[in-house]
């Protein structure tokens, strides 16, 4: 069988296969540490599930507007002005199946055959894929530990040309736990304003930020890019739902009506009992999240210390998500038993093999010097992974 052209550079998220070979291993009986995660490992609060429980109950169980109920995006709305003093109408809003279904339908509505679209490294896995199912042009800019994996002004005005449709920022980051500052998101947004290039700020990491850093919106610091600018965002990891696919995206009515006219083609509405415990959550207590972030905050400065003892190892304190991305190459060319250690693919995949531990290689974000460990997952878990790790490297010949 011949499958489209378009498939050739599409692989299946690198980050989802980890977990699912993780999994896999578990139910085989292998005593596996799973670093792979990438969603928080609490339960979604009560209220929020009666809130489905509810919905259920009185038989709210039809299709809604193809963009999401009134209710959730007047919920929506509400949070975009209580967390980030930015206004927008129902006819700039959409509501999806996750904010990586906001992003697809972005792509799909924005770029050409041909088209560059300019994404930091290191990135979440699915951009460049989303690009290519798009016939676009994925542009990448590296960034390293030394620059706080954040790129420069003058980056990104040297990587903006005439085909230049798009920009993508992702802060705070998943896989860095990198996030900018009001200031640097400012010096951002003069470089992008007035360009044509299209903004497109992927927020989901917005609530877990540590050490009192509050993450921004480049739109609420400079508010004449809001109709240069699509904010995507979604219930997923700020309320621990990430299996109930409710994501949102606030931009220009024009932008926002396409990206609803291909989820009408598509998946059509998000389910309706998700709409509303994503309205529930939205609406309800904030609590939930601070109680989140205590123990992610805890975990955090005890995997980046541990990290930072291994030797060849070097581990940047994230200031979101729930990740660390700690610089590996210091091991680079050394041997686990016969094999030779020369990228983040070997590492991870020696990891697995002997230490029993499952890490993201940082190939997958387009950084090979890193691997990506998830913190969303016990503290127990966390000690005894990492003494599997710390023992593996003292064994490295
Ligand atoms: C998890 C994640 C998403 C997608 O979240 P959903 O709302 O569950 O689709 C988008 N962007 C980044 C960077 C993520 O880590």
């Amino acid at each position: 069988m011949k499958l489209a052209k378009r498939m050739e550079h599409i692989k299946p998220s690198p980050t989802l296969a980890v977990s699912a070979k993780a999994a896999a291993m578990k139910a085989q009986g292998i005593d596996v540490i799973g670093f792979g995660v990438g969603e928080p490992d609490f339960d979604t609060p009560e209220h929020i599930k009666q809130a489905a429980v509810a919905a259920l109950a009185a038989g709210f169980t039809k299709y809604t507007p193809v963009g999401g109920t009134d209710d959730l995006k007047q919920a929506v709305a509400a949070k975009f002005k209580r967390d980030n003093s930015l206004e927008y109408a129902r006819n700039e809003l959409l509501i999806s199946c996750g904010a990586k279904h906001s992003l697809y339908n972005a792509f799909q509505a924005l770029l050409n055959e041909g088209d560059e679209i300019i994404i930091p490294a290191p990135y979440w896995v699915s951009y460049p894929d989303m690009a290519y199912l798009a016939g676009a042009v994925p542009v990448i800019i590296e960034t390293g530990q030394q620059a706080g994996f954040k790129v420069t002004p003058a980056q990104v005005r040297a990587a903006i040309t005439p085909r230049t449709r798009a920009f993508v920022l992702n802060s705070p980051s998943n896989p860095t736990g990198s996030a900018y500052s009001s200031e640097e998101l400012r010096e951002l947004a003069d470089v992008l304003l007035g360009t044509g290039v299209m903004v497109i700020s992927d927020e989901i990491y917005e609530s877990l930020a540590y050490d009192g850093f509050t993450a921004t919106s480049i739109v609420t610091v400079e508010p004449r890019l809001k109709e240069q600018a699509l904010v995507v965002n979604g219930v997923s990891k700020t309320y621990s739902m990430t299996g109930w696919r409710i994501g949102y995206a606030a931009g220009p009515a024009g932008l926002i009506s396409a990206m609803c006219d291909i989820q009408s083609q598509s998946t059509s509405n998000p389910t309706s009992i998700a709409q509303k415990a994503g309205t529930a959550a939205l609406n309800g207590p904030q609590d939930c999240i601070q109680e989140m972030l205590q123990a992610f905050d805890r975990r955090r400065r005890y995997m980046v210390d541990r990290l930072n003892a291994i030797e060849g190892f070097s581990c940047f304190m994230p200031n979101g998500a729930f990740y660390t991305f700690p610089t590996v190459s210091g091991v680079f060319g050394r041997k686990s038993g016969t094999k030779v250690i020369s990228g983040s693919d070997d590492l991870a995949a020696a990891l697995l093999e002997s230490a029993r531990v499952a890490v993201v290689a940082g190939s997958a974000f387009g950084a090979d010097a890193n691997i990506r460990l998830s913190y969303a997952t016990s503290f127990e878990t966390i000690e005894k992974g990492l003494d599997r790790i710390e023992a593996f490297v003292k064994n490295l010949i």
